[in-house]
Parts: structure tokens; C-alpha cells; sequence
């Protein structure tokens, strides 16, 4: 958009013309501002100084957030907390002890926004890591629009990077040493999130799809579950309707899907997009849901996962590493809507 012609002068391009004497300029950061030092000099010239001043400064409103956005500075470098900073976090929000051998303090930027929620919901994504997030921002709208620079960072997964233990971690804030937890079927060797709910007088509630870790070892120690559920769709529908049954103060879901899929065709094909759009979508359905039920929302994963190669070229994901890509992993998180 080119500014407005102005009379007869030659070429002007961007470039502020020449000031008339009886036309005074002043910088206001970098556009220029013209008055007139006699009040009669509200001539032909004059106003055109004054609507090309406004055209400049119409063209910085449409350039400036493009070349100066903090939210692209923030996204560069969010702020990345231990995975074991979780379950202390939830924990305080809901105004229960922390759990005992947690061993990372709460999150207080999360704690100072969902102050006050009587009730919060963990949404894990299994293994979709910041870096896939970042490769898939197409695919996910909805996650895209909830995350702003001041209630998004990232969490560091313990090691091993992989789901059991990390969901171990999500609900007790210990690393593996201290949760004893090596498959998801292992026996929690420390106090957990439920259990300190449950001594409160409060419900919760552990989500996933059949013999995953959101069943087998998040639904064996929350007070509610689903069984037998064959995927993520057959996991909420069974989440809905406990939640508007029983009202639990607490649940945590493992969303599974993506995953699987990443295993099977490597976290950066195309299929491993589609899936970041399914889990997308997902979440828009979700979310909504809860926060008009009084939920305060974190939204997180596991761990990432990383692109591997076999001999014959075929690409396959893992992850269990100590490598960023596998470890860092989004956190959002969103008061209820009440
Ligand atoms: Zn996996």
C-alpha cells in the first residue's frame, strides 16, 4: 500500500518530504509529526504532510506487530520446570498437602492463575513434545489459540522419557528412583496426588484406553476409571459421563492416539500431522466441556519422540532418551470457565 499522492511533488516513496518552513516537525518514536507554526498555514500542503503522517502511521500499525510481536520472542525461549513440579502444583491449586517426597516446589506462575479452582483437569497428549508442536502448528488451531506467552512454558520429562513413568511422576512429582515405577502395572513405592485427595475427602479420576498407562496405572490408584475402553473417543465418552456423575475434584487423562502413531511412522510424516490434528480437535472438544463444569485445565505430555531409521529406509519414532526432543514437552494451562 503506497501512502496518498501528495500534489505535485516528485517521488516520495517512504521517505518524509522536505518540510515547508512554516511547518515544524517533530519524531514521535519514528513517525513524524508536522504542526503549523501560524495558525493561517492550514494550506493545501500542510494537509496533505498531515494525511501522509496518518498513512505512515496506518502502514507501522499493519508492519510493527509482524516485525516486533513478543509473543514470537516468547516462543522462542518458554520457560521449562521439572515434570516432578506437576503433582506439587495441583496440589496446591486444590489446597491439599503436597505430595510427600515430591521433589520439585509448585509451578507459581500456574498457581497464581488457577488460585481458587476447586477443581483441575491434566490432559496429557502422549508424546507429543514441544519440537512436534512446533513442527505441527498448522494441524493444531485450537491449541494454538489457547497458548499465549503468559500461560504456556514447557516441562521437563524424567528419565527414562518414556509414558509410565512420567504419568508416575505427573501424579506423585517423584522421578523414577522415588515412584519405583518401571511398567505400568509396578507398585507406586511413594505417596500420591489420589491418595492425598482421598484423605481430604476429595475424588479423582485416572483416563486411558485399555491396558495403556492411563488404565492400567493411573486407573488402579484414582478413585474413578474406565474400563475396556478401545480408543480416546471410548475413553472421553466414558470421562463425560463419570465426571457428570461423580464430580471429581481431580482427573488425569492420557490421550493415546498420537503416540501410536508416531511409534509406527516417526513423529515428523505426514500421518503423525494428521494425528496432532485429531488430538487438536480432541482438545477442542474437551476443554470446553470441562472448564463450563468448573475445571481449571493443564494441558501437557509425557515426553516427546524422535525419528529413527531402519536399514531399509523405513522411518519409525522412540523415544526414552535424555535428548531434548524427547523431554520437552508443552504446558498450557487455563482457569475453568465459571
Ligand atoms: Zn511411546
Amino acid at each position: 500500500m503506497d501512502p496518498p499522492p501528495l500534489g505535485s511533488q516528485p517521488s516520495r516513496g517512504h521517505r518524509p518530504p522536505v518540510v515547508p518552513t512554516d511547518l515544524a516537525l517533530f519524531t514521535n518514536g519514528s513517525f513524524p509529526v508536522y504542526f503549523s507554526r501560524t495558525p493561517c498555514a492550514m494550506n493545501r500542503i500542510q494537509y496533505q504532510y498531515q494525511y501522509y503522517s496518518m498513512a505512515v502511521l496506518f502502514l507501522q500499525c499493519l508492519v510493527v506487530p509482524a516485525t516486533f510481536n513478543p509473543a514470537s520472542a516468547e516462543e522462542q525461549a518458554p520457560r521449562t520446570y521439572p515434570m516432578q513440579a506437576l503433582a506439587p502444583t495441583v496440589a496446591t491449586i486444590l489446597n491439599v498437602p503436597v505430595p510427600k517426597q515430591a521433589e520439585a516446589p509448585p509451578i507459581e506462575a500456574i498457581v497464581n492463575d488457577l488460585q481458587g479452582s476447586k477443581k483441575v483437569a491434566v490432559l496429557g497428549i502422549d508424546a507429543f513434545g514441544d519440537a512436534i508442536w512446533a513442527q505441527t502448528r498448522d494441524r493444531t488451531p485450537y491449541l494454538n489459540g489457547l497458548a499465549q506467552p503468559n500461560n504456556r512454558a514447557r516441562l521437563r520429562s524424567v528419565l527414562p522419557s518414556v509414558t509410565c513413568v512420567n504419568f508416575a511422576c505427573m501424579i506423585t512429582g517423584g522421578s523414577q528412583t522415588t515412584t519405583g515405577i518401571e511398567t505400568f502395572d509396578s507398585k507406586l513405592a511413594c505417596e500420591d496426588l489420589f491418595s492425598v485427595l482421598r484423605a481430604q475427602g476429595l475424588k479423582s479420576g485416572g483416563f486411558g484406553i485399555k491396558d495403556w498407562t492411563g488404565d492400567r496405572l493411573l486407573g488402579r490408584y484414582a478413585d474413578l476409571s474406565v474400563r475396556d475402553k478401545a480408543n480416546d473417543e471410548e475413553v472421553l465418552a466414558g470421562l463425560m459421563e463419570i465426571v457428570e456423575e461423580e464430580k471429581p475434584e481431580f482427573i488425569i487423562v492420557q490421550y493415546g492416539e498420537t503416540d501410536a502413531v508416531f511409534h509406527r511412522h516417526g513423529p515428523s510424516s505426514d500421518e503423525a500431522r494428521a494425528a496432532c490434528g485429531r488430538a487438536d480437535a480432541w482438545l477442542a472438544r474437551v476443554v470446553p466441556w470441562l472448564r463450563s463444569r468448573g475445571y481449571a485445565i493443564i494441558i501437557t505430555a509425557d515426553h516427546g519422540q524422535h525419528d529413527v531409521q531402519n536399514e531399509s529406509g523405513e522411518t519409525s519414532g522412540q523415544h526414552g532418551s535424555d535428548s531434548d526432543i524427547d523431554c520437552l514437552v508443552p504446558l498450557v494451562w487455563l482457569r475453568s470457565g465459571d
